[in-house]
């Protein structure tokens, strides 16, 4: 039978507040926050960043940071730069609240089955690393497509909480309050791209979260910052380099074979 390991160490907490926390720090520290404005092109002059051509017109910066989650290839690919990652879909439920659920609760992983559920507002949180992970080409989504309306499969989270019943039996019996999901980006080693291009000076990456974005994301800012600021990052960055891939071509056939593996052993477990 699968073991059910409490993560005593993991924390959580509401993935929305964070990104408006840091869009109101950083405002506070005298940026410009530009919300509903997409980056149609990256603007390249003999080899390097001059700005970006934006729903707002161009706005000059020798510095870009592609940063658009699902959309990095895009972004990138405007401008004629190629990066080797993937986007595919993450979804979980919120239970309806159960008796006993406390907050104080530890996370749990039945590693085996890549299942893990934690305690949220008096009920539970869970999801899942699924064995047949979706990929999606994000051109063929349309201009206006918000990841709100991205269509979630209920039936492969249920096929789930069935193979974990003897463990978690809870996940069948309890109400669904809420079904969410987003479009997470996967590479082919499970590690992020963070850092310079290799052939346009001032573009950086800041993506490929592997589903781990939101908890390491204050730490590679700031060693990305300072990679920009100084030249180089406080420690060695190079494992999480666009360089660690060679030169292409990363054919995406290769790269979804990769990087599904990498989704359904998030966990490490084989
Ligand atoms: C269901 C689910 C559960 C998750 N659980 C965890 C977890 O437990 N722990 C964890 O660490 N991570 C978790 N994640 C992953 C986490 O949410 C991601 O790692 C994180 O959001 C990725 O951050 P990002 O900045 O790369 O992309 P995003 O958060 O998607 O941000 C990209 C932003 O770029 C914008 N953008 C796109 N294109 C453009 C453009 N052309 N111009 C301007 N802006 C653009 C988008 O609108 C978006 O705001 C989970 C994800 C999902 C979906």
């Amino acid at each position: 039978m699968a073991a059910v390991i409490r993560i005593g160490d993991d924390m959580y907490f509401n993935p929305g507040q964070l990104a408006v926390g840091f869009a109101r720090a950083a405002q506070e520290k005298g940026a410009v926050v530009l919300p509903n404005t997409a980056v149609t092109r990256v603007v390249i002059e003999d080899g390097a960043v001059v700005g970006v051509d934006s729903t707002r017109g161009r706005i000059r910066a020798p510095v870009v940071v592609d940063a658009a989650g699902a959309w990095t290839r895009q972004v990138a690919k405007a401008s004629e730069i190629r990066v080797p990652l993937v986007t595919t879909a993450q979804q979980l439920f919120v239970t309806e609240p159960v008796p006993d659920a406390r907050a104080e609760l530890p996370m749990v992983r039945i590693m085996d089955a890549a299942v893990y559920m934690r305690p949220c507002d008096g009920g539970f949180l869970w999801g899942i690393y699924e064995e047949n992970p979706q990929f999606f080409d994000m051109d063929a989504f349309g201009a206006d497509f918000d990841v709100k309306d991205l269509s979630l499969d209920a039936d492969i989270l249920w096929h789930y909480a069935r193979d974990v019943e003897p463990q978690l039996p809870i996940l069948l019996r309890a109400g669904v309050r809420e079904h969410r999901g987003g479009l997470p980006t996967m590479t082919a080693d499970g590690q992020h791209i963070v850092g310079p291009a290799t052939a346009v000076r001032g573009f950086y990456f800041a993506s490929g979260c592997n589903v781990a974005g939101l908890s390491i994301a204050p730490a590679l800012g700031e060693m990305l910052a300072e990679w920009i600021v100084d030249g180089a990052p406080p420690i060695d960055l190079m494992p999480l380099s666009i360089r660690r891939f060679g030169a292409g071509p990363w054919p995406d056939d290769e790269l979804i074979r990769q990087a599904a593996w990498q989704y359904r052993h998030f966990y490490g477990a084989r």
